[in-house]
């Protein structure tokens, strides 16, 4: 009888704490919660090719250069102490039609930090964005991609939106650029969320074929803030 309770007990527990998270929360589904976005529209034909860990000396000319070629932009996620080291390259990258947006200031496992430290590594990256007069981003990329409750919570405080991906090229581990090429064509679908590096040269060698190959298959490319902003609910 006692263990029936007990059981009974742990249920009702349960059903109270799913109810309470979702009220809270609402439902943290990675292709669009209230919380972020993780792809977009799966019904428009639409891609953003997102650079992290920016903004770095090697390769950017080049990385420019290519898409201002191919009249494209893209979304750079930039941590805040190299903006600060790379004011001009960061201003390059704005000035020429890029989004930037938040990437921490120092790059560390947010997840493993308090709420409030987690405010103040995203407030320091928007610091530096705001001496240098760029517009304020609405989307942070935590390092890594790791997210938790603390996070959301530090987000909803501060006004803003997890933007993560859906393709990853893990370009970083050095694979050679007709990887990254192969990986991004085939992978690709209406939505896809890109993730690369910068400073990375085989994705600077590889950004030419991939943005030649989405365009033949029909994708427009999109920064993320015109993905969020074209999703129809
Ligand atoms: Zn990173």
């Amino acid at each position: 009888m006692l263990r029936k309770f007990l059981k009974f007990k742990f249920k009702l527990i349960l059903i109270i704490l799913s109810l309470f998270l979702y009220l809270e929360f609402g439902i943290l589904n990675p292709e669009r919660a209230k919380y972020g976005i993780a792809s977009g529209d799966p019904f428009l034909n639409q891609v953003v090719l997102t650079f992290d860990d920016g903004p770095r000396e090697h390769g950017i000319q080049e990385l420019l250069s290519v898409m201002k070629d191919c009249d494209v932009h893209a979304t750079f996620f930039l941590v805040g102490k190299f903006a600060e080291r790379y004011e001009d390259i960061t201003k390059l990258i704005y000035n020429s039609g890029h989004e930037i947006a938040n990437h921490s200031y120092t790059h560390p496992k947010l997840f493993k930090l308090w709420v409030e430290k987690i405010m103040r590594e995203a407030e320091r990256c928007d610091e530096v964005m705001q001496n240098l007069n760029l517009r304020k981003t609405m989307f942070l990329r935590p390092p890594g991609g790791g997210f938790n409750i603390k996070i959301f919570n530090a987000m909803r405080r501060m006004n803003l939106k997890l933007g993560l991906w859906s393709l990853n090229t893990a370009d970083y581990t050095g694979r050679p650029a007709s990887e990254i090429i192969n990986l991004v064509l085939h992978g690709v679908k209406p939505g896809t969320i890109i993730l690369m590096h910068s400073g990375v040269p085989n994705t600077v060698q590889a950004l030419p074929e991939i943005i030649k190959g989405l365009k033949a298959k029909g994708y427009e490319l999109v920064r993320l803030d015109d993905m969020w902003n074209c999703w129809r609910i």
